[in-house]
């Protein structure tokens, strides 16, 4: 194998996966999204290896990039944000790859819902109170089906976790709010999760906007809303003692 996709995870060089580390480490050509990777993971790399920063190519440019190296047989590392599979725009790169019959693998990275998550100290799925993650986004430049609108998925009051919107706040709250969230439904705002420069703000549905004012919080930044963040719940079944599973027995 001689191409690997690859999660880079949400910043912190440390949150890569031991083999997505291995592989910075042995590749011959390294092609990073570099609008949001932390550059700083590039330490990982040998200091010969030829490095590419995808932000200024285009799709045709990467996959030259990448047929080119493995036709000289280099071995390639396309370096993702978080993980791969979350907005990462890979698919058109795998079928690409596909047509062209180059092999390659996906090594899956520490998604920053997930580094957001550890920010704000949560579990998302709190028994009671919500089961479900929604992963979503609100409409930008890339359309967002109708039935997936933020105010229709506001209707399950489940854990949702909002990508790509922080700068169209006011509109995702508006939405939320008519989707049936109450104003004083708990959210968070993190970020750059695991950079040194993470920030947190917590605030309300009602209160949020005014709260981010000032900030300077740009587009790296995750919204969580959900009533985990604030809340009394019902403790989880699996470390109740009358619960027995297939590790415990019950206590008597
Ligand atoms: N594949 C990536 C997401 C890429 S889309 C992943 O799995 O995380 C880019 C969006 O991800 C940003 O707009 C922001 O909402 C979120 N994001 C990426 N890194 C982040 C971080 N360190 N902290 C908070 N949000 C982050």
């Amino acid at each position: 194998m001689q191409v690997f996709i690859v999660g880079a995870g949400p910043g912190d060089p440390e949150l890569i996966t031991v083999k997505g580390q291995r592989l910075l480490r042995e590749a011959d050509v390294i092609i990073y999204a570099g609008s949001l990777v932390n550059p700083d993971i590039l330490k990982w790399a040998r200091e010969d290896a030829e490095i590419y920063n995808s932000a200024s190519m285009t799709l045709p440019e990467v996959i030259d990039k990448i047929t080119e190296s493995v036709n000289q047989n280099k071995m390639v590392v396309r370096l993702h944000t978080g993980d791969p599979a979350i907005y990462g725009a890979i698919q058109e790169q795998m079928d690409e790859l596909k047509r062209r019959d180059i092999e390659f693998e996906v090594v899956p990275g520490v998604s920053s819902f997930l580094a957001t998550a550890a920010a704000l100290k949560q579990e998302y799925t709190l028994p009671d109170i919500s089961q479900t993650v929604i992963i979503t986004r609100n409409e930008g430049r890339t359309p967002v089906p109708d039935r997936e609108s933020l105010r229709s998925l506001a209707a399950h009051q489940s854990t949702m976790c909002i990508f790509l919107s922080v700068h169209m706040l006011d509109d995702v709250v508006r939405e939320l709010i008519a989707g049936g969230y109450a104003p004083t439904t708990p959210i968070a705002i993190v970020h750059k999760a695991s950079w040194p420069e993470q920030k947190i703000v917590r605030a309300t549905l009602e209160t949020i906007v005014e709260r981010v004012k000032g900030e300077d919080i740009s587009r790296t930044a995750m919204i969580v809303v959900s009533n985990v963040l604030d809340t009394d719940y019902s403790l989880s079944r699996l470390y109740a003692p009358e619960f027995s599973h297939m590790f415990r027995k019950a206590s008597e």
